[in-house]
């Protein structure tokens, strides 16, 4: 089978896990922070806060911009669903700004015509959470001027972005963004297993993510109602979370974020072996825009369906009979029964249910083939056929 994605564990990476096994701490130790250190200085945020997982790190950069009961957030619907989720643990509601046809990125123009409806109405969101698809940025710049004109906070879903560029600058320096969170799953650009990473330039936002991934427990002398107790005092002063990173994936991370920029050359020599292999073929292939330096977290290309006679679905099974392993990224989340029970409907967000009726993500990984790549085209040529 050639996979989607697949992670890549070097020596060096299972020496620093094992390091750490042998090490004091398995929890709460010294790697973590080096670890947060490192991500910070790459996407030159000024702090960082490490987590179980992106799901948590969302969960985690919402409550610390204080969305709760009565608020909302607004996401794409071309996501996973953990992007949505967050805003309803915090018993928030929850609602969507349909794509781009290019770059299948929230759009813009969408978001102002949503949002000057929303201001009539008295009902702009507390929160929106772009998700830059694949790997390529949106277009931040005009999504910070709306948050300014209309007052919302933004959280920056760069599950799949980290080591991409936005106008020269790295994702993740939040420069338009209150919060960026990062996802370490093994299908993503780096990994630690599970695990995920909220980066900000706010230090109050850091202070508050990092207590409340802790239960909301403090041993800061400054911070305790009473601090004449004894050294081994603590104060439970907020209602948090138990998503501490462990120290072996905090010493994996460190260590795989070593190859960031070698990672995303390696995906960007890849994909663009696909846009020569494929140029032929009836498939739209991902739109490129020339302010953005893409991490190529998936390459997800549309099947031309006036063109091909075949469904997505039956060269979705051909692929993966001939031991392909393609994806479909994403199944519109308004469109998910949990959605749906919520009062959404298939529909409502045209752009996005149109890229998902023809979308396939093709196998791309760091140690890929030329061998495989050429395998995967052919599989792909003769199921269009
Ligand atoms: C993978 C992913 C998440 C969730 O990441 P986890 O680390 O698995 O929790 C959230 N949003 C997007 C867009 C993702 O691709």
């Amino acid at each position: 089978m050639i996979p989607y994605g697949r992670q890549e564990i070097s020596s060096q990476d299972i020496a620093a896990v094992e390091r750490v096994l042998k090490s004091d701490f398995l929890t709460q130790g010294p790697v973590v922070p080096r670890f947060e250190h490192a991500v910070r200085s790459k996407v030159c945020a000024d702090h960082a806060v490490a987590a179980t997982s992106a799901t948590t790190a969302l969960h985690l950069a919402c409550k610390a911009l204080g969305l709760g009961q009565g608020d909302v957030l607004w996401t794409s619907p071309n996501t996973f669903v953990a992007s949505a989720n967050c805003a309803l643990y915090c018993g928030a509601d929850i609602d969507f700004v349909d794509i781009d046809e290019r770059t299948f990125n929230m759009c813009p123009n969408k978001l102002r015509e949503k949002l000057e409806t929303a201001h009539a109405e008295n009902r702009v969101p507390k929160i929106v959470m772009p998700v830059h698809f694949a790997g390529q940025s949106c277009d931040m710049e005009k999504i910070f001027d709306l948050s300014q004109e209309f007052g919302f906070s933004i959280i920056e879903d760069a599950s799949h972005a980290i080591g991409g560029k936005y106008k020269g600058d790295p994702i993740g320096n939040c420069r338009y963004s209150d919060i960026t969170v990062f996802s370490f799953h093994p299908v993503k650009i780096i990994t630690t297993g599970e695990g995920g990473m909220a980066v900000t330039n706010k230090v109050h936002l850091a202070e508050k993510m990092a207590l409340l991934r802790s239960h909301g427990i403090t041993r800061d002398k400054c911070c305790l109602s009473n601090c004449n107790e004894g050294a081994w005092y603590y104060e439970q002063v907020d209602l948090g979370f138990n998503y501490r990173m462990t120290e072996m994936q905090g010493a994996l991370g460190l260590s795989q974020i070593v190859n960031l920029e070698e990672f995303v050359n390696k995906r960007h020599v890849l994909a663009d072996s696909y846009y020569n292999l494929l140029q032929h073929l009836p498939l739209t292939l991902p739109f490129q825009d020339a302010d953005n330096y893409s991490s190529f977290h998936l390459f997800p290309v549309q099947i031309k369906s006036d063109r091909v006679a075949k469904s997505r679905k039956d060269v979705y099974a051909e692929l993966q009979e001939r031991k392909i392993g393609v994806n479909v990224h994403y199944i519109p989340v308004h469109t998910q029964p949990h959605f749906r029970d919520l009062g959404f409907f298939a529909g409502q967000f045209p752009n996005s249910e149109k890229y998902y009726a023809n979308a396939l993500s093709i196998p791309l990984f760091h140690h890929m083939t030329e061998e495989q790549q050429k395998t995967v085209c052919e599989a792909l040529g003769d199921a269009l056929a």
